[in-house]
């Protein structure tokens, strides 16, 4: 036996537990494909074909079966019924929140908080875990570029490093220290890799990434969540470079598995093995399963060409047996890890206790912390109750506690939220009259007939809220825009309010940056509240009330007009970079001006170079600023800490949570590097008319990038390096960085 345990052992590439090897020396080859096996549930009963396959102990995992007792009776199943009593996976996108839902991630990405976004995931796996899930597919860590895909909702952002933090923080949360522990589920890092590239914006679509570009934007989240210890990787449904994810060993094999070392398993999407075929990469099912097989797909989500199939390739010797070894055995640890093989059914509980004060507390604050005020004219926010005797309530997002969710929410339930409506009204005092108008029935409502009521009630009030934006479905998985102005009669509806000259402040839920520049000079204030999740309305009438400030920057950066998609502020500096002094915009072009290339530069002639809105911005009802920034020295060996120092001050009333962003630019590299690459951050509390010194301590690791040879380099030379409230910041010293 000792000898059996080791051999399989070497072959399996790391060493299991006796329990986990035991098990696979008793397996049958149709148990072990069995355990690569996902199948759906979410039929409110388990069907005749579920129970048969789970008692013959061919599944390995069921995704989307919610209900506790079903969830109970199907592990009954698997371990008082089946041959091998082997547990089973419960899978579920519990994307943000399960019951209790906080901002989309994209809105939890605007706190820059690890601290808070690890607190709503662990409540959100606390909640699953009540009815038996034991592992989620979540956190998405795809970078994102581009407002027209309709998952950016789901994403951490832009930027490789704060997406690699707030990824990190989402697995710590789900996971805990110990999986086996009350309330942990299992993470997945999806979708592995280059997702967000899709072209055009358009999901499902194709991406190419060269791969020094993959290396240094599209992987680092990815790969800090395996070093991490996240539990699983799941491949993304598009093709990379001409070889989709499920079927891309380099991927699956050299990147994951070689180079990172990763031990966990790799799931495919929902039925992205079978979608080989319809890629045009295999020709069968058949096929499919061989190419996804060896390329390092573990386990198969929902299609069954595994189960078809991998038998028979075993047979004729197309996938080896000791890889399928490994696939099981990787399975079997996570079930281990879990605590599931002990107490499957621990966690599971009869009447689960959900939206406890404590959570929904979190909730709240995580919505403030998302919050990104964008304008703030005349300073008209916050307001101040005892000078407002009418408040007008506008728009179809003030009142509907199913919108405010927001995308890809499957267990949260519309009746728990609480809408702005109903909290201002709980807020206010009675002497304040709130009159309210929906004015459109829905975000993308064309009628024009309630604007009369809503105009009527503006010219009334002393300050109209509009709560506008997008409705949840509008963006998320396959909802893509080629537009992401805001939709239907909205724009109008703005237009119209403000002709009355009342105080308008604007607060938009969205699963995206929208294009705003049309409206920006209508409004006095925005307040950029993504899809806020349960709790929007109490957390966001205390920032329009100055309970707090908000503090969010933005994850992501806002364009001013789609053409300028995609624009981000770590782009490369080309050749002709664009300056004020250069640019020219096309009505100052001449007629029949000659053709020249002298003098002209990187840019659109109908739009300002300049995004809308830059990644890291965001105003708070204070004047923060920053100055001597200053270095320790002006050089550092590799091997020693650049310590930058810089002050912040708080010039105005309010005491702010500010969020301070050192970004760095390599002079002179291998390769093009970024314009601006964000190295850190920190937030920082200060009080009215405070002064705080925050330090960074700077490695010369972080330095470092893939070069032309794909190798990871850190490249003694010169360095800019800035300091501020946004990517955006002037205040700029240098350093070098010196060889050895
Ligand atoms: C999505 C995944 C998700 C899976 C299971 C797919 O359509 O791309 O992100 O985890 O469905 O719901």
């Amino acid at each position: 036996m000792h000898s059996e345990t080791s051999s399989v052992t070497s072959v399996l590439g790391r060493p299991y537990s006796p329990r986990v090897m035991n098990l696979l020396a008793k397996m049958t080859i149709q148990q072990k494909i069995g355990q690569l096996s996902q199948l759906s549930g979410n039929e409110g009963k388990i069907s005749q074909s579920l129970e048969q396959r789970v008692k013959q102990g061919l599944v390995g995992s069921v995704i989307n079966e919610v209900d506790p007792e079903i969830v109970k009776a199907l592990q009954q199943l698997a371990i008082q019924h089946s041959p091998l009593g082997i547990p089973l996976l419960i899978g579920r996108d519990v994307i943000h929140g399960f019951k209790t839902i906080f901002p989309i991630p994209l809105g939890q990405a605007a706190s820059w908080s690890p601290e808070w976004v690890e607190k709503a995931a662990k409540i959100a796996a606390q909640e699953a875990s009540m009815v038996g899930i034991n592992w989620t597919f979540a956190p998405m860590i795809d970078i994102s570029r581009d407002p027209r895909w309709g998952r950016i909702a789901e994403s951490l952002g832009e930027d490789p490093y704060l997406c690699s933090v707030l990824g990190n923080a989402m697995v710590k949360g789900f996971q805990g220290d110990d999986m086996s522990g009350a309330g942990a589920i299992a993470a997945c890092a999806k979708h592995f890799a280059g997702y967000g590239a899709v072209e055009s914006g358009r999901d499902y679509a194709t991406t190419n990434i060269p791969e020094h570009e993959l290396r240094n934007v599209y992987l680092p989240p990815f790969h800090a969540a395996a070093k991490t210890g996240v539990a699983t990787f799941m491949a993304s449904f598009s093709d990379l470079n001409g070889v989709p994810a499920s079927g891309n060993a380099w991927l699956m094999k050299t990147i994951l598995r070689d180079e990172w070392q990763f031990s966990g398993f790799v799931v495919s999407d929902w039925e992205s093995i079978s979608q080989l075929q319809i890629h045009g990469i295999s020709a069968n099912d058949r096929d499919s399963a061989c190419q996804a097989f060896n390329a390092g797909i573990d386990m198969e989500m929902v299609s069954s060409t595994y189960h078809d199939h991998l038998h028979n390739l075993l047979d004729i010797q197309q996938v080896s047996p000791e890889e399928l070894d490994a696939s099981v055995a990787k399975i079997l640890s996570l079930k281990e890890q879990l605590g599931l093989f002990d107490q499957p059914l621990q966690q599971i509980q009869k009447i689960p206790q959900y939206y406890q004060p404590d959570h929904l507390a979190v909730a709240k604050t995580l919505v403030q912390k998302s919050c990104v005020l964008l304008q703030n004219h005349q300073q008209r926010l916050p307001l101040a109750a005892k000078e407002l005797s009418r408040i007008a309530v506008i728009g179809p997002l003030a009142d509907d506690g199913y919108e405010q969710m927001g995308t890809w929410v499957f267990d949260g339930e519309a009746q728990q939220s609480v809408t702005c409506l109903d909290a201002l009204r709980d807020y206010l005092p009675n002497d304040i009259h709130i009159d309210y108008a929906s004015a459109l029935e829905t975000t993308r409502s064309t009628s024009t007939a309630g604007f009369a009521e809503a105009i009527k009630l503006t010219q009334q009030a002393d300050v109209a809220l509009l709560f506008l934006g997008e409705e949840s479905i509008l963006s998320g998985e396959a909802h893509c825009r080629a537009d992401i102005g805001l939709p239907g009669a909205q724009q109008q509806l703005i237009e119209q309010l403000a002709l009355t000259g009342t105080a308008l402040v604007l607060i938009i839920m969205a699963g995206r940056p929208l294009t705003l520049e049309p409206i920006i000079d209508k409004v006095d204030s925005i307040l950029y509240a993504w899809h806020p999740g349960t709790m929007a309305g109490p957390a966001i009438t205390e920032l329009l009330f100055g309970e707090l400030s908000p503090s969010g920057k933005l994850p992501v950066t806002f364009p001013r007009k789609v053409g300028q998609i995609p624009i981000f502020y770590n782009h490369k500096h080309s050749g002709k970079p664009v300056s004020e002094a250069q640019f020219v915009y096309i009505d100052d072009i001449a007629i029949r001006s000659p053709q020249t290339s002298l003098g002209m530069a990187s840019n659109h002639l109908d739009t300002h170079f300049t995004p809308l809105y830059e990644f890291g911005f965001g105003l708070s009802y204070s004047l923060i600023h920053y100055d001597n920034l200053s270095l320790n020295r002006s050089q550092i060996k590799s091997t020693e800490v650049l310590i930058v120092s810089v002050e912040i001050h708080n010039t105005g009333r309010y005491a702010v949570d500010e969020i301070a962003q050192l970004y760095v630019r390599d002079l002179v590299a291998n390769v093009t590097r970024p314009v601006k690459e964000l190295k850190q951050f920190t937030t920082i509390r200060l009080l009215p008319g405070q002064s705080k010194q925050v330090q960074f301590h700077l490695t010369a690791d972080e330095l470092g990038f893939y070069g032309r040879d794909m190798q990871f380099i850190v490249e003694a030379g010169q360095f800019h390096l800035w300091v501020g409230g946004s990517s955006a910041t002037q205040l700029r010293t240098e350093f070098e960085l010196l060889n050895g």
